[in-house]
């Protein structure tokens, strides 16, 4: 049984890290010469709830990835997901899953024509990593929630993702329609992080009158395009998980504030203006969101 985890950076180590440590046959793929060149020297390290790990996980390039691999899990950033998927497909084996665990409204669409639906796996998840040093921390909380592409198809390939995440400690739900997780999960990050890249804020920044005002509009709105796309959305769910951020991680930075801090490119696209392209498409508005998306790509992208 052999797993290719592609994206070497935070979220990929992670999980790459926690899997070889469950004893699972991992590869990391990364286009990055530098993080290649990194975790061949020092090993792959991660710290999960302040316990070292590391493991001898080789790290290629794309095109050095072996073939036969029986699951590719994707962990690039949204936009970089068809690249990635389109250079490392070639090693996926004849009856080989794919899993996209990355932030963002519609991965399938993204992937389209390049893995059948009914082995495309879709995942949510509220684990958090950063990379510091080259190290991968994680508080080690969180669920990943799992479910297939296509909802009509059978969901043994979410089930055999499932047990090896699992095996490698973390906490797995299958979900009969992932497009609700991936929506609110989407409403939750399209509410905070970018108020808090245009702020260049944390989230306790946010929590005033104006910050929980737009917060709030973000999510209606989000709320409200789901609804008219037909996906199955708890608003009052998403408005507790916002709250509970509020009261319990107000320090942290919201990922796209962090990228902006850094000069990387930001997820907006992925994030409110696909909220904001839904609408149009389903002939709404979205006005919220598409002047946030507007506003980040003016400052910087
Ligand atoms: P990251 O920027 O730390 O890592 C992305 C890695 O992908 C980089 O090492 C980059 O070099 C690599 N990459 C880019 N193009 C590639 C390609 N074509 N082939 C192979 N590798 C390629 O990002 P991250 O924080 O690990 O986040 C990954 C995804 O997970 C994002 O969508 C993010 O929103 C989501 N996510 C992150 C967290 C978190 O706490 N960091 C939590 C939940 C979800």
């Amino acid at each position: 049984m052999k797993i290719a985890v592609v994206g070497a950076g935070a979220m990929g180590a992670l999980f790459a890290a926690r899997m070889a440590a469950g004893g699972l046959a991992v590869t990391l793929v990364d286009i990055d010469p530098v993080r290649i060149a990194q975790i061949a020297a020092d090993g792959l390290r991660a710290s999960v709830a302040g316990e070292a790990l590391c493991s001898h996980v080789p790290c290629v390039a794309p095109d050095a990835l072996d073939g036969g691999q029986d699951l590719i899990v994707l962990f690039t950033k949204f936009a970089a997901l068809r690249p990635a998927l389109a250079q490392a497909c070639h090693a996926l084996a004849p009856d080989g899953i794919v899993a996209v665990l990355a932030n963002g409204l519609d991965a399938a669409g993204q992937l389209d024509g390049l893995v059948p639906a009914e082995r495309l796996v879709i995942g949510v998840t509220d684990v958090a990593a950063d990379l510091r040093n080259g190290i991968a921390h994680s508080d080690g909380s969180g669920v990943v929630k799992l479910g297939m592409a296509d909802p009509a198809s059978s969901a043994r390939p979410c089930g055999r993702v499932a047990a090896w995440l699992e095996r490698a400690g973390f906490a797995v739900t299958q979900q009969a329609d992932i497009r609700t997780a991936v929506w609110e999960k989407v409403a939750f990050n399209a509410g905070f992080n970018a108020l808090a890249t245009l702020a260049d804020a944390c989230v306790r920044d946010l929590d005033n009158e104006p910050g929980r005002r737009i917060v709030g509009s973000v999510l209606d709105e989000v709320a409200a395009v789901a609804k008219i796309a037909g996906v199955p959305f708890d608003l009052g769910s998403v408005r507790a998980r916002v709250d509970a951020a509020f009261a319990l991680q107000g320090g942290h930075r919201p990922s796209m504030a962090q990228d902006r801090r850094a000069g990387r490119r930001t997820e907006i696209e992925a994030i409110n203006g696909a909220v904001a392209a839904c609408a149009q498409r389903l002939g709404m508005a979205a006005p919220i969101n598409l002047t946030l998306t507007d506003l980040v790509l003016l400052t910087g992208g």
